[in-house]
């Protein structure tokens, strides 16, 4: 007998191909699938902060050109003062103040207000505090009051304040909303006033030139603004005096809010007060708080000529909700989610790849172990594959007990129907024998090509097995088998020795009891069967 080295035992697992394949899958998918989506969120992210930095940057810019053009209408009203206070200086009424030369500047300054049609009041008020001339607006019909219901207002704030005032020097009043004898006028009338003193022809201080700005066009300008588009993108503009109060916002009803006695709380710095803290003591800039995106930045009237009220410097601040910041993200939001959406596409697909790669792996390698541990003419176990095989069940018979038998089978002068029949008539008869002995085996034995003509048969069972029988049959049927081959009949039997594995037994010694069994079945004439040792008493020696 061919000596033999018996295989390193083999582990087996019992896991199911899907839970491989899912891991592998997971494999892949997990890591693409993390590392795109960082770099999704990355850039969406960046994406985002750069939509803030823009919008912040356009609102700087709005916020302080609007500013701008704000602050342009103060210089405007200075110059109309002036010329106002022109007319004065020029007239006769200067010099006389006769009933005449007030006539004739009266008749001015009509005109002055008809063309000019952004003051409700043009006066000059004397030295005393009682109102001289006086020029109603009269939406747009101007008039002249006449003397006896000229009013006296030398306890009003602004008249106090602007009697305060040097010459050439000018007053910008406090902006509110105009009072009428103790009354806010109704409708309301936001109103700014400027005024400056003036001598008469001697020289001597005369009294003021006041102009009443109807505040309303200042406001409707930044209304207009608004609507025109300024803030489509972008936020809702307010403007503040220096208290805090709105002088302006979306919400009218929040408007003037110092003005009314249960009003004094409404003002922005009480409803935004961290956000004023930072308004207040800034000149401009942006920030964002959990309210929004404020800008701003500080009205200032000022020049040396000016000697201001209460409530300067105003504040023009620009809040943009969050969402709605973020809302012009929007159709970018939904081109990420789908890109998102593809991605992980992408990633599915990715591990898709590396599952078909793995599987085709694992398949050449199940085809190579297949190919390794068989025999290609017969396709049976080989050598190898037979031992790695009866070892795991010697395993099995030493722990639970049954029995496990080995049958060694050669076929008989074989030598001869290779020598009369040819080659491939042998290699045909050993691939009919090793079907025929196939289809008396159980699903537990294993039958192998152990070398050239011979074939070692392992019969595991819990229960007794007969291995004479098994055997018997197996040579029975390969004697009564017709082998032919080119149209010739082959005559072809085979002798067979049989072992029963006892506990002790090593695996080498039972395949040598088998060969040894199997050498007394030729002595003894082939064809035949060798179990005992009794049988073996009774071969001759002679073939
Ligand atoms: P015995 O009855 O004593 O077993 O005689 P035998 O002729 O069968 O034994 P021997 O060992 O003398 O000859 C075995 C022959 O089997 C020799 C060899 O050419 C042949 N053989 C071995 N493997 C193959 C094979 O794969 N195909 C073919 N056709 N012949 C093979
Ligand atoms: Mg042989
Ligand atoms: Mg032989």
């Amino acid at each position: 007998m061919k000596s033999f080295v018996l295989p390193m035992p083999v582990r087996k697992t019992n896991r199911p191909e899907y839970f491989y394949l899912g891991k592998v899958f997971l494999a892949f998918f997990v890591p693409f699938c993390v590392v795109l989506f960082i770099f999704h969120f990355y850039i969406y992210g960046t994406k985002k902060e750069f939509i803030r930095h823009s919008l912040q940057k356009s609102e700087r810019h709005e916020v302080t050109i609007f500013a701008e053009s704000l602050e342009e209408h103060f210089d405007w009203l200075v110059s109309d003062l002036n010329f106002v206070a022109a007319l004065y200086r020029n007239s006769q009424y200067q010099k006389t103040s006769s009933s005449r030369s007030c006539d004739d500047l009266t008749a001015d300054l009509l005109a002055f207000s008809r063309e000019s049609k952004i003051y409700d009041q043009i006066r000059f008020i004397d030295n005393s505090g009682v109102e001289r001339i006086r020029i109603n607006y009269n939406q747009g019909q101007p008039i002249s009051v006449a003397s006896q219901r000229l009013q006296d207002k030398k306890d009003r704030g602004y008249f106090k304040q602007v009697n305060k005032i040097s010459l050439g020097q000018v007053y910008l009043s406090s902006f509110d909303l105009n009072v009428e004898h103790g009354e806010i006028e109704q409708p309301s009338k936001p109103t700014l006033r400027v005024a400056m003193p003036v001598l008469n022809a001697a020289k001597k201080p005369a009294g003021v030139i006041m102009l009443n700005y109807y505040g309303s066009h200042l406001l409707q300008h930044i209304r207009e603004h608004q609507a025109q588009g300024f803030s489509a993108d972008l936020g809702n503009l307010s403007l503040l005096n220096g208290d805090g109060y709105w002088l302006f916002t979306e919400n009218r009803e929040d408007e003037w809010g110092w003005m009314f006695a249960d009003k004094k709380q409404l003002k922005f710095s009480t409803r935004y007060p961290e956000e004023w803290g930072n308004i207040a003591v800034g000149e401009n800039g942006s920030f964002i708080t959990a309210n929004g995106l404020f800008t701003y930045t500080t009205v200032d009237p000022g020049g040396k000529q000016l000697v201001r009220g209460k409530g300067y410097p105003w504040k023009l601040v620009s809040r943009l909700p969050l969402n709605k910041a973020d809302s012009m993200l929007g159709h970018e939001r939904s081109l990420f989610i789908v890109i998102g959406f593809l991605l992980a596409g992408l990633s599915a697909a990715l591990a898709g790849g590396g599952v078909y790669f793995f599987n085709r792996k694992r398949m050449y390698e199940d085809e190579l172990r297949k190919l390794a541990s068989t025999d290609s003419l017969t396709g049976l176990l080989n050598r190898r594959a037979f031992l790695e095989r009866l070892l795991y069940e010697k395993s099995r018979f030493d722990r639970h007990g049954g029995s496990l038998v080995i049958v060694m089978a050669d076929v008989d002068h074989f030598k001869l129907v290779n020598d009369q029949y040819g080659h491939d008539a042998g290699d045909h008869v050993l691939r009919r024998i090793s079907r025929i002995m196939q289809t008396r085996m159980r699903m537990t034995d294993v039958l192998c090509r152990w070398g050239g003509e011979e074939f070692l048969l392992l019969l595991a069972g819990n229960e007794e097995v007969n291995g004479r029988c098994v055997a018997e049959k197996m040579r029975g049927m390969v004697e009564a088998e017709f082998f032919t081959f080119n149209g010739r009949d082959i005559p072809v039997t085979m002798s067979f020795g049989v072992a029963f594995f006892t506990k002790e037994m090593p695996v080498e010694q039972c395949i040598q009891l088998a060969d040894q069994r199997l050498y007394y079945s030729k002595k003894n004439g082939r064809n035949r069967v060798t179990v005992t040792d009794q049988e073996e008493a009774g071969a001759t020696g002679a073939e």
